[in-house]
């Protein structure tokens, strides 16, 4: 079969897949095509175009949130914590649980609130260093960037927003401007500023039925911390930094949908946008992994296509020098012979295993 990756998970890109459950609430038989075996890390489709991949974890559909998370983001989530970038991407067809994964629901926390609990644990057992959080949330639909966190709701959703452009400088590198960034300093805080903007999202998915499943929405945590000053001792010590200020960012994605675009030419064009995203960073990210396991060395693999779209553009930064990623590819192979075994579905189902794939 096709190896897709070492399935030790210990390389700085790790790659998942989940497949949902089915959600009719009857018919949970398994799909007699599909093999998945949590243990091996082990897709296999045994239809035509078949195949066997293998990835860092495999969920089953009776694996939980808790477990996902565990395996896909905590320990990047503690690497940020260290001073390191991060980022978890969710990616897969609408409807295959990207949102219940990085979201969740009440009784089942997903991947953003659960890196919240423990972003403020780690911040609590580490009384040596001082913390300062800042979050934006911004969403890119159409090639355009808009911020969730500054969006006009209520009676006036339509205002237009001033329109927001990546810039570069030495210091900060690419940034988006201009970007609220709301400063946060308990886990009740962040997780309130990030309702607000999905809020903010479902009001202007209102106007565009598909917005919310063609956009990429992107939550980023800036970690930035330094060794706390002793308080006692010489007091003109005080103001002076011990140590160096850290910085880095956790960036928590849920991408659009991965499933090719509607056939009218309005939303063709749209498409090919979020195609355009979607397809670099693919690109992008199987560079990354070629050049962090030495395979490609040439100039080549150094080569990455970040200015091809918006969202690699703005996570340059994130992506590149010591960072982490974390992608988590969601897939629904229904029962038997349910509409999700249809053959369009399939032929996505079997892309997103292969996007996967290319990333390793
Ligand atoms: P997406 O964001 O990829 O379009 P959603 O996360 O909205 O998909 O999932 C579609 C539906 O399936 C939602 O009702 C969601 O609650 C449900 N769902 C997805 N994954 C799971 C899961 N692992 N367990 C239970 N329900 C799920
Ligand atoms: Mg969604």
């Amino acid at each position: 079969g096709k190896r897709a990756s070492k399935a030790d998970g210990k390389g700085n890109v790790i790659v998942s897949v989940r497949v949902r459950p089915d959600l009719s609430g009857h018919d949970n038989a398994p799909n007699p095509d599909w093999v998945i075996d949590g243990r091996k890390s082990l897709i296999a489709y045994r239809g035509k175009e078949g195949g066997d991949y293998y990835y860092d974890n495999v969920f089953a559909t009776h694996d939980d949130n808790y477990r996902v998370y565990d395996h896909i983001a905590k320990r990047l989530v503690r690497r940020v914590m260290e001073g390191y970038h991060g980022t978890v991407f969710a990616y897969g067809m609408t409807g295959t649980g990207k949102t219940f994964s990085m979201q969740g629901t009440a009784s089942s926390p997903g991947v953003i609130p659960l890196a919240i609990t423990d972003i403020f644990s780690y911040i609590r057992e580490t009384p040596s260093r001082e913390f300062l959080l800042r979050v934006s949330y911004l969403e890119i639909y159409n090639e355009k960037i808009h911020d969730l966190l500054s969006m006009p709701t209520g009676n006036n959703p339509g205002a237009q927003q001033e329109e927001i452009k990546l810039r570069e400088d030495s210091k900060r590198g690419v940034y988006a401007t201009p970007l609220k960034e709301e400063i946060v300093q308990s886990p009740t805080q962040l997780l309130r500023v990030i309702a607000r903007g999905d809020q903010a999202r479902r009001t202007a998915s209102t106007q565009f039925n598909a917005r919310s499943s063609r956009s990429h929405a992107v939550v980023q945590i800036v970690v930035e911390s330094r060794e706390r000053i002793p308080t006692s001792g010489d007091n003109k010590r005080q103001g002076l930094l011990p140590g160096g200020v850290r910085v880095s960012t956790l960036s928590l994605i849920d991408l659009a949908g991965s499933e090719k675009a509607a056939e009218s030419k309005e939303r063709r064009q749209e498409g090919s946008h979020i195609n355009k995203s979607l397809l670099t960073l693919g690109t992008v990210i199987a560079k990354l992994s070629e050049q962090k396991e030495g395979k490609g060395g040439d100039k080549d693999a150094k080569h990455l296509p970040y200015r091809d779209s918006k969202l690699t553009r703005l996570l340059q930064g994130a992506l590149s020098g010591n960072s982490l990623v974390s992608i988590l590819c969601t897939i629904s192979i229904g029962p038997g012979a349910g509409p999700a075994a249809s053959a369009t579905n399939i032929n996505e189902t079997l892309n997103t295993l292969k996007f996967a794939s290319r990333a390793k």
